[in-house]
């Protein structure tokens, strides 16, 4: 089935708030659940295709990231669509968005959605950490792998991230009895209503620790420090985020690692000005060069220089581009690899020697050195644009 946009599959603006997306998100989930709708297939879909959107737009960094780089996210983050079909299953949904539906897969709430069934226990989940980084511009160009000496929660390494210290264990928790939820049933609009929350003893792990690590006091992990190496895909821009997915802090109880979001930032370079993937380079020509033509060498990013034409009569104000010699796209985004655009510009000596100042006389009096009408109203037309 093709991919439809995140928005459209909710039905939402693009600039839908928070709560219109949960808003619309649920009721989807609702109409296409798969209790409501036994045994069909087309259901199903759409119940995982909301769940998918819902997923990415509900959470405010990912829904950036959709917005700029739509599916596929940068190279290396991951991307999106990590249910993706395979792996993934109904449970899954509930236990991701809880929120929506109320407590911990408190779907089962609802009249003839059936109770939730027995929940894995949870799995704790470690905190994101964010990093910043400055590039330069040839780093942009390239690509480029950094290392960073990362503080943050690392698995406890007395306990190995159990809790517990040696020797001792855990023992199934007195209050859920091993399934890591309570369940309360009260009165409300829809009947008997049961609810299930996250057993408050044991956090969900339905398990408790006998003797807790000296170390960590049971939580399995400590503060410490790793070094982190990080890839940043080429043709990244001030303001992107990249992903990278299990370098944040530890989970508790060897739970999932969070992320670490990396934030970029740009050095400003002194031979070119960027412009989205193209870079603009100032080239200012001498007087007999831009009369008489020539070769000229310009700079690019990787270092080297490029020769260019000059034509005989080249007025300032001309541009030149040199196809392909711009920033790569970041992978699945963007409009190609940018060029080089040369802004063409005429150099007046501040200053001239007696013999420079005797020749300029004479061509002073030479018609042909006053231009003529059509020139001076390109040279208007380009200012008036410039300003418009
Ligand atoms: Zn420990
Ligand atoms: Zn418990």
């Amino acid at each position: 089935m093709a991919k439809r946009d995140y928005y459209e599959v909710l039905g939402v603006d693009k600039n839908a708030s928070e709560e219109e997306i949960k808003k619309a998100y649920r009721k989807i989930a609702i109409k296409y659940h798969p209790d409501r709708n036994p045994g069909d297939k087309e259901a199903e879909e759409k119940f995982k295709e909301a769940a998918e959107a819902y997923d990415v737009l509900h959470d405010a960094q990912k829904r950036q990231q959709y917005d700029q780089f739509g599916f596929n996210g940068p190279a290396g983050a991951g991307g999106f669509g990590g249910f993706g079909g395979e792996g993934f299953s109904m449970d899954d949904i509930f236990s991701m968005f809880g929120d929506v539906f109320g407590g911990r897969g408190g779907f089962g709430g609802f009249s003839g959605f059936g109770g939730g069934g027995y929940r894995q226990p949870a799995q704790h989940r470690g905190s994101d950490l964010r990093l910043k980084v400055k590039l330069s511009l040839q780093e942009v160009a390239t690509g480029v792998t950094k290392k960073f000496k990362v503080k943050k929660d690392i698995t406890c390494p007395h306990c190995h991230g159990t809790g517990a210290e040696s020797g001792s264990g855990s023992e199934t928790c007195p209050t859920c009895h091993g399934s890591g939820v309570e369940i309360r049933t009260q009165q409300s609009i829809f009947g008997m209503m049961q609810t299930q929350t996250v057993c408050h003893t044991c956090g969900g792990e339905g398990k408790v620790i006998k003797n807790k690590c000296h170390e960590c006091g049971g939580t399995g992990v400590v503060k410490g420090e790793e070094v982190v190496e990080i890839s940043i895909p080429a043709g990244v821009a001030e303001g992107m985020v990249v992903n990278v997915p299990n370098k944040g802090n530890a989970g508790r109880h060897n739970g999932i690692p969070g992320n670490i979001q990396v934030f970029i930032s740009e050095e400003p370079n002194d031979t070119f000005v960027r412009d989205g993937n193209d870079l603009i380079y100032n080239l200012l020509l001498d007087f007999p060069t831009a009369a008489l033509g020539g070769n000229v060498e310009i700079p690019t990013i990787d270092g080297s220089k490029v020769k260019i034409k000059i034509d005989p009569g080249t007025q300032p104000g001309k541009t030149l581009r040199l196809r392909g010699k711009g920033l790569p796209e970041v992978k699945g985004y963007g409009s190609g690899t940018g060029d080089v655009v040369v802004n063409i510009s005429v150099y007046v000596p501040k200053t001239l020697s007696r013999d420079e100042k005797e020749t300029l006389e004479g061509l002073q009096q030479s018609d042909n050195f006053k231009g003529d009408s059509s020139t001076k109203k390109s040279i208007f037309e380009k200012f008036k644009n410039y300003f418009s």
